[in-house]
Protein backbone atom coordinates (compact mmCIF):
# COMPACT_ATOMS: atom_id res chain seq x y z
CA UNK A 1 0.00 0.00 0.00
CA UNK A 2 1.24 3.56 -1.04
CA UNK A 3 2.43 5.67 2.08
CA UNK A 4 0.38 8.78 2.01
CA UNK A 5 2.17 12.17 2.98
CA UNK A 6 -0.70 14.64 3.27
CA UNK A 7 -0.94 18.05 4.47
CA UNK A 8 -4.09 20.97 5.13
CA UNK A 9 -4.40 23.39 2.48
CA UNK A 10 -8.14 24.33 2.13
CA UNK A 11 -9.34 20.90 3.50
CA UNK A 12 -7.29 18.18 2.99
CA UNK A 13 -5.07 16.75 0.19
CA UNK A 14 -3.95 13.05 0.07
CA UNK A 15 -1.29 12.83 -2.77
CA UNK A 16 -0.38 9.52 -4.08
CA UNK A 17 4.20 10.07 -4.42
CA UNK A 18 4.96 7.06 -6.57
CA UNK A 19 1.36 5.68 -8.00
CA UNK A 20 0.16 8.18 -9.54
CA UNK A 21 -3.26 7.79 -10.59
CA UNK A 22 -3.82 4.68 -9.19
CA UNK A 23 -6.38 4.85 -5.82
CA UNK A 24 -6.58 1.16 -4.94
CA UNK A 25 -6.38 0.94 -1.04
CA UNK A 26 -6.06 4.62 -0.63
CA UNK A 27 -10.01 5.19 -1.56
CA UNK A 28 -12.76 1.99 -1.39
CA UNK A 29 -13.94 0.76 -4.16
CA UNK A 30 -17.43 2.59 -3.29
CA UNK A 31 -18.58 4.36 -0.24
CA UNK A 32 -21.77 2.62 0.48
CA UNK A 33 -22.53 0.93 3.13
CA UNK A 34 -21.28 -2.83 3.01
CA UNK A 35 -24.25 -3.87 5.09
CA UNK A 36 -27.15 -1.33 4.31
CA UNK A 37 -26.45 0.15 1.01
CA UNK A 38 -26.84 3.67 2.52
CA UNK A 39 -23.83 6.19 0.69
CA UNK A 40 -21.71 7.33 3.17
CA UNK A 41 -20.25 9.86 0.86
CA UNK A 42 -23.00 11.32 -0.86
CA UNK A 43 -21.45 13.26 -3.83
CA UNK A 44 -17.64 11.79 -3.61
CA UNK A 45 -16.96 9.60 -7.09
CA UNK A 46 -16.19 5.46 -6.45
CA UNK A 47 -12.39 4.27 -6.96
CA UNK A 48 -12.65 3.61 -10.61
CA UNK A 49 -14.88 7.20 -11.23
CA UNK A 50 -11.69 8.92 -9.15
CA UNK A 51 -9.12 7.57 -11.36
CA UNK A 52 -10.58 8.75 -14.43
CA UNK A 53 -10.77 12.24 -12.90
CA UNK A 54 -7.03 11.70 -11.63
CA UNK A 55 -6.16 10.54 -15.21
CA UNK A 56 -8.01 14.09 -16.94
CA UNK A 57 -6.95 16.45 -14.15
CA UNK A 58 -4.39 15.38 -12.17
CA UNK A 59 -6.03 15.41 -9.12
CA UNK A 60 -9.87 14.62 -8.20
CA UNK A 61 -11.80 16.88 -5.26
CA UNK A 62 -14.96 15.36 -3.26
CA UNK A 63 -17.21 17.89 -0.96
CA UNK A 64 -17.22 16.15 2.50
CA UNK A 65 -20.34 17.68 4.25
CA UNK A 66 -22.49 16.91 6.81
CA UNK A 67 -24.26 14.39 5.13
CA UNK A 68 -21.38 11.82 5.49
CA UNK A 69 -20.22 9.21 7.46
CA UNK A 70 -16.34 9.09 7.14
CA UNK A 71 -14.02 7.88 9.50
CA UNK A 72 -11.53 5.69 10.45
CA UNK A 73 -11.70 3.47 14.16
CA UNK A 74 -8.62 2.02 15.56
CA UNK A 75 -7.75 -1.50 14.13
CA UNK A 76 -9.18 -3.28 16.89
CA UNK A 77 -12.45 -1.30 16.43
CA UNK A 78 -12.61 -2.66 12.49
CA UNK A 79 -11.51 -6.48 13.48
CA UNK A 80 -14.21 -6.60 16.05
CA UNK A 81 -16.84 -5.58 12.68
CA UNK A 82 -15.02 -8.52 11.02
CA UNK A 83 -13.21 -6.60 8.44
CA UNK A 84 -9.87 -5.85 6.99
CA UNK A 85 -8.59 -2.93 6.22
CA UNK A 86 -9.97 -1.22 3.09
CA UNK A 87 -12.33 -3.72 2.66
CA UNK A 88 -15.40 -1.22 2.29
CA UNK A 89 -17.44 1.42 4.07
CA UNK A 90 -19.51 0.41 7.09
CA UNK A 91 -22.20 3.69 8.53
CA UNK A 92 -22.17 4.56 11.79
CA UNK A 93 -25.69 2.37 12.56
CA UNK A 94 -24.33 -0.72 10.66
CA UNK A 95 -20.67 -1.10 12.55
CA UNK A 96 -22.43 -0.60 15.99
CA UNK A 97 -24.36 -3.63 14.78
CA UNK A 98 -21.73 -5.39 14.15
CA UNK A 99 -19.56 -4.78 17.56
CA UNK A 100 -22.56 -5.26 19.61
CA UNK A 101 -22.48 -1.55 21.20
CA UNK A 102 -22.47 2.01 20.58
CA UNK A 103 -19.19 3.37 19.10
CA UNK A 104 -17.02 6.23 21.83
CA UNK A 105 -14.14 8.72 20.99
CA UNK A 106 -11.88 5.98 22.04
CA UNK A 107 -12.55 3.95 18.93
CA UNK A 108 -11.83 6.54 16.68
CA UNK A 109 -8.14 6.98 15.96
CA UNK A 110 -6.20 10.52 14.75
CA UNK A 111 -6.79 10.21 11.30
CA UNK A 112 -7.18 13.50 10.21
CA UNK A 113 -10.72 12.33 8.15
CA UNK A 114 -11.57 12.00 12.16
CA UNK A 115 -12.36 16.04 11.79
CA UNK A 116 -14.02 16.51 8.64
CA UNK A 117 -17.60 17.40 8.53
CA UNK A 118 -20.11 14.44 9.30
CA UNK A 119 -23.29 12.93 9.67
CA UNK A 120 -24.90 14.44 13.94
CA UNK A 121 -24.61 10.65 14.48
CA UNK A 122 -21.33 10.59 13.79
CA UNK A 123 -20.29 13.92 15.36
CA UNK A 124 -22.30 12.25 18.48
CA UNK A 125 -20.30 9.58 18.96
CA UNK A 126 -16.78 10.99 18.38
CA UNK A 127 -17.72 13.88 21.03
CA UNK A 128 -15.22 16.37 19.38
CA UNK A 129 -13.97 19.09 21.10
CA UNK A 130 -13.86 21.66 18.16
CA UNK A 131 -17.17 21.53 15.61
CA UNK A 132 -16.01 21.29 11.84
CA UNK A 133 -17.50 23.19 9.04
CA UNK A 134 -20.15 21.59 7.29
CA UNK A 135 -18.49 22.18 4.30
CA UNK A 136 -14.98 20.86 3.16
CA UNK A 137 -12.90 19.56 0.00
CA UNK A 138 -11.05 16.54 0.25
CA UNK A 139 -8.40 16.32 -2.28
CA UNK A 140 -6.34 13.77 -4.37
CA UNK A 141 -3.58 14.52 -6.35
CA UNK A 142 -0.90 12.28 -8.31
ZN1 LIG B 1 -25.28 0.75 7.01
Amino acid sequence: MTTLANRLKGGTTFTTPDKANDLRGLTPESWDCIDCGVNTAPGFPNRIEAEKEMAIRGEVTMPVTNECEIYTVRDSVWEKAGLKPMSGCLCIGCLEKRIGRQLTPMDFDDHELNAVPATPRLLSRQQRRRKPKTKMMVRFRA
